[in-house]
């Protein structure tokens, strides 16, 4: 190599390099990615309407303030941007504590839990434009043909995007949503959980489902692909609903997935947050002794205003 070349050399060196960096850097854009719990209880709340028993009655300001109905938050800094998952009968004070402005609701089913709260989107209330709802065929079906869901769709408060069993979206940079069918009372809609998939963890949310055995999915092989699962906590043991016969609400109870999951690892058990807890549910107290037994078993309770970095 002759001599005289090496300033030159090193001038093409630095600017490649430069160049290459800059091209790096553009193409691995990063967004941090975050989730907050902003509801926990089953769909009817708590207080609960008509309940005169001690799990709703004499319940202080702070208890009343921190039970809101299960929904989450995925938002991101940098784009200044918030999804929802559920609009709730709660919505109203939810989306004051949304971090960011909403650029979408993704819905798991038509049971009022999960999508009563679309109507005060609707003219009467905010009089919202285009905010984008993704709902699966006949969830989209169900409101698009009926009111007063239909005249949200014709006034353009919403609008409705398609969502397939198994096929992923992604709304956000580094941010990925598959929803993926679970059997539940399915009287107006089919019934999803998700899979929420941010640039380090992923996230499962199933909220509403029959028994785990009634899933063509294997919860425990899906608990080892993920990081943190927020599952249907709905009913602690069969003592809590001896007002009702189990076949009319069949929901895993909490005690059913603890025992069902007993030979996980206790890394595993680790990742679940037990959440969409009824009214009459021990585990909504944490002083409860049912609350006390799930955290020494290893496994978690979703509480309002818990944030995890995705
Ligand atoms: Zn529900
Ligand atoms: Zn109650
Ligand atoms: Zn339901």
């Amino acid at each position: 190599m002759n001599k005289s070349s090496g300033p030159f050399l090193n001038y093409w060196f630095i600017l490649v390099a430069l160049l290459y960096s800059d091209l790096l850097f553009s193409q691995k854009e990063y967004h941090n990615t975050y989730l907050k719990v902003l509801g926990t209880l089953q769909d009817g709340g708590s207080p609960h309407i008509g309940c005169k028993k001690s799990c709703c009655i004499n319940l202080s300001l702070e208890e009343k303030a921190n039970r809101k109905v299960t929904a989450l938050e995925i938002f991101q800094p940098q784009s200044e941007k918030s999804l929802l998952f559920e609009a709730t009968p709660d919505i109203v004070s939810q989306w004051e504590t949304l971090s960011y402005p909403l650029h979408g609701i993704f819905i798991t089913h038509a049971h009022m839990g999960h999508y009563s709260g679309l109507l005060h989107l609707g003219r009467e209330a905010l009089g919202s434009k285009n905010i984008p709802v993704f709902v699966m065929p006949k969830m989209r079906s169900f409101l698009e043909n009926n009111a007063p869901w239909s005249q949200l769709v014709t006034l353009k408060n919403i609008i409705l995007y398609n969502l397939g069993h198994k096929t992923s979206i992604e709304p956000f940079t580094n941010l990925n949503i598959t929803p993926i069918r679970v059997p539940h009372r399915d009287e107006f809609s089919e019934t999803v959980g998700y899979i929420i998939r941010g640039p380090n963890k992923t996230v499962l949310f199933v909220p509403d489902i029959d028994k785990w055995s009634l899933w063509e999915q294997n919860l425990i092989t899906l608990l080892k692909e993920i990081d943190l699962a927020f599952i249907d906590a709905t009913f602690f043991n069969s003592e809590e609903v001896n007002y009702r016969p189990l076949s009319e609400i069949p929901h895993p109870l909490v005690i059913e997935t603890i025992d069902y999951l007993k030979n996980v690892s206790a890394d595993i058990k680790n990742k679940i947050y037990f959440i969409h807890m009824n009214h009459t549910n021990p585990l909504l107290n944490r002083k409860s002794k049912a609350c006390k037994f799930v955290l020494d078993e290893g496994f978690n309770v979703a509480r309002l205003g818990q944030q995890f970095e995705l």
